[in-house]
């Protein structure tokens, strides 16, 4: 029988494919596959949420205004120019979903974020990868890249799931060498956990520039993935834009009071950020000292780090062991990464236990 047939470009997409949840069988494992906080939520926005957990009648502040007026201020924003939406998932599509259609292109990095493909194949417009300089982003790769059907740029600082990290000084140059009519959107998913001197100007960048767009989320530091809740700061266009195609009410009652209390929740922020820089650096380490068996680590400025696997065992294998010692991690080879593995900074026990698993499982070889 005769059916509707989707769109050429959409079947062209390789569905997302999430981190794990649970081992085979559903044994407890702990998951370190999603970059989520380690700590979890700040229990000040655990309360938000509580306070409104039975607001469930009505919809939610379509406008989202004590929210962004939380973040403006936080971050000295001017309150209309942010938007925000159902992850910082939902602003990446809408980015494309503004700015880009079929016979366009959109230029990411070979090891990327999976979604920028999604959304730009979403629209029809065909995604165009700039290589890497060893794993870490190469602004002069991203320049070779363009060509007049160029609309936008994707990338992230820190870089997922490289966990690399682009200086000030290369964004700038990025930016500087893009004609005005493309839009550069710097996805800062992990910005947070970053040191502070180690700012990317990315912000400064886009309260000028109209072809900057900047995207955050509440899903990482703040610990609130459940939720789904992103942002981004661009021009009052840009972001006008955006609204005509938004979901009318993406961000719900509860959560709307939860990333309020998580984005003026300083102490938990700083909590997390020198939890995580103190373990990053032990597993670094720790892994360091599996040279001899070619096991590598890419240096990381996020709340992950990249292994990779350049000697007998393979990434696929010390995958499936980990999982069977109960350590779910992500493996990318969907991604271009068959030989490595995206590993999450847990708590101090489960960064402790993941090192020790993987250092039985190099013992095995
Ligand atoms: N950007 C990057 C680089 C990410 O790693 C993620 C989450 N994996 C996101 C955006 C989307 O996060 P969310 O939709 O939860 O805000």
């Amino acid at each position: 029988m005769l059916a509707p047939k989707p769109k050429d470009w959409i079947m062209a997409i390789a569905p997302y494919i999430p981190g794990r949840s649970s081992v085979d069988g559903g044994a407890k494992a702990v998951k370190l596959s999603s970059n989520e906080n380690a700590l979890g939520t700040s229990p000040k926005a655990i309360a938000a949420f509580a306070a409104h957990s039975t607001d469930l009648a009505r919809y939610p502040d379509a406008s989202a205004t004590e929210l962004r007026e939380a973040i403006a201020a936080k971050y000295d924003l001017e309150p209309e120019r942010i938007i925000y939406g159902t992850g910082s998932d939902e602003i990446l599509h809408l980015i494309a979903g503004a700015y880009a259609g079929q016979g366009d292109e959109v230029i990411h990095v070979r090891y990327g974020f999976a979604v920028y493909e999604i959304a730009t194949r979403r629209v029809g417009a065909l995604p165009v990868i700039a290589r890497d300089k060893d794993y870490a982003t190469d602004v002069d790769a991203i320049l070779a890249c363009m060509t007049s059907k160029t609309r936008v740029v994707f990338i992230a600082n820190p870089n997922n799931p490289t966990g690399t990290f682009t200086s000030r000084a290369e964004i700038a140059r990025l930016h500087a060498n893009l004609p005005n009519r493309v839009m550069l959107v710097i996805d800062q998913a992990y910005a947070e956990f970053l040191d502070a001197e180690d700012d990317d100007g990315a912000l400064d960048l886009a309260r000028t520039a109209p072809n900057v767009i900047v995207t955050r989320t509440f899903s990482k530091i703040h610990g609130l993935a459940a939720e789904r809740i992103g942002w981004g700061y661009g021009s009052a266009e840009a972001i006008a834009a955006m609204h005509r195609i938004r979901a009318p009410f993406c961000c719900t009652i509860a959560g709307q009071a939860a990333a309020i209390a998580a984005v003026q929740d300083d102490a938990w922020v700083e909590k997390t950020r020198e939890h995580n820089r103190v373990w990053r650096a032990w597993f670094a380490e720790e892994i360091g000292k599996l040279s001899a068996a070619s096991l590598r680590v890419v240096p990381s400025e996020a709340n992950f780090v990249l292994v990779l696997f350049e000697g007998a065992l393979s990434a696929e294998a010390a995958y499936t062991q980990l999982m069977e010692r109960g350590y779910i991690v992500r493996w990318l080879p969907g991604q271009g990464l068959a030989n490595g593995l995206r590993i999450t900074i847990g708590t101090e026990d489960e960064t402790r236990g993941v090192a020790a698993a993987l250092r039985d499982i190099v013992a095995g070889v």
